[in-house]
């Protein structure tokens, strides 16, 4: 989580503003990793990014999915895009 905010002064209001992530494990699936080899689960993570205004989260900024070997702890984003019809 990263906060920012303006400097404050007199009589005025101060907006504080900043960027919440939060991450959700989607499904666990177990198939051969690709970086060790290993027949082993995958946590498939969903991360999304927010804006937030006064700590309340206004909308998202980015989201990306994220598989996790649980063996050798190695990620790879997977595709957020569809691939258009041929
Ligand atoms: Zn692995």
């Amino acid at each position: 989580m990263a906060w920012l905010c303006s400097r404050p002064r007199k009589g005025r209001l101060v907006p504080i503003w900043g960027f919440r992530a939060t991450s959700v494990v989607l499904t666990t699936a177990v198939y051969v990793c690709d970086r060790c080899g290993t027949n082993a689960a995958h946590r498939l993570t969903k991360r999304v990014r927010r804006f937030t205004l006064f700590f309340v989260p206004l909308f998202s900024v980015s989201t990306t999915y994220v598989d996790t070997c649980t063996a050798c702890a190695g990620t790879s984003k997977w595709p957020t895009r569809r691939p258009r019809p041929r």
